[in-house]
């Protein structure tokens, strides 16, 4: 796997924590000779982890929609900058260039990133792992969430398990290196009947 893309919050969030698990993905990625397929911007979480990877040696691709280059301040020192019409057409760009695809705490434009490719996922649309960086246990409860989701018979089991989830950043990449895409038939379950 060469490119994977990451999902994450363009705001610090509370506790330096996210910050240093945002690195040390960086870190892992470039040690990995993974390229980075990411927002584009320079600020939180986001810049945090483009800046670690090209710190230590890697590669990163920002894809930025023309109106938000100067909101989210498009980091200057990326390997490549891809600047795009639209939030479709960057996503589009994403999901066309990576092989993978993990999501770090953020806020709801990290959740709707998240939710595009773990439904498209579902639908047969890819067969690509995705996964959930759980730095400082933050998306504990939208493990729950998916949990409640099975219980009460509204996701299969194995939708469930398609997002991937772990703590550390070389836990998750080994799992996405040896993930094997289920086999999607349909994603609805039988008739009533
Ligand atoms: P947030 O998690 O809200 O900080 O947003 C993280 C990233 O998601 C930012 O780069 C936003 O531009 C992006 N984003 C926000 N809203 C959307 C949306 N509706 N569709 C796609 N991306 C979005």
């Amino acid at each position: 796997m060469r490119y994977v893309a990451v999902f994450c919050g363009s705001r610090n969030g509370a506790s330096d924590v996210y910050i240093e698990g945002a690195m040390r993905l960086g870190k892992e990625l470039a040690s990995r000779k993974m390229t980075l397929v990411y927002g584009g911007s320079s600020l939180g979480v986001m810049g945090a982890v483009a800046d670690s990877v090209l710190e230590a040696g890697g590669q990163v691709i920002g894809v930025m929609p023309k109106f938000l280059d100067s909101k989210e301040r498009s980091h200057q020192n990326l390997s490549e900058l891809i600047i795009v019409d639209s939030m479709h057409e960057r996503k589009a760009k994403m999901a066309d260039l990576a092989e993978g695809f993990i999501t770090l705490p953020g806020g709801p434009g990290t959740m709707e990133e998240f939710f595009e490719i773990f439904t498209w996922g579902q639908l047969g649309l890819h067969q690509k792992p995705l996964g959930i960086l759980n730095i400082n246990h933050y998306y504990d409860p939208l493990v729950a969430l998916f949990h409640h989701m099975t219980d009460e018979q509204f996701m299969d089991e194995k939708f469930r398990s398609m997002a991937l989830v772990d703590t550390e950043p070389s836990g998750l990449l080994d799992q996405f290196v040896s993930f094997k895409p289920i086999d999607v038939r349909t994603y609805l379950t039988e008739d009533r009947t």
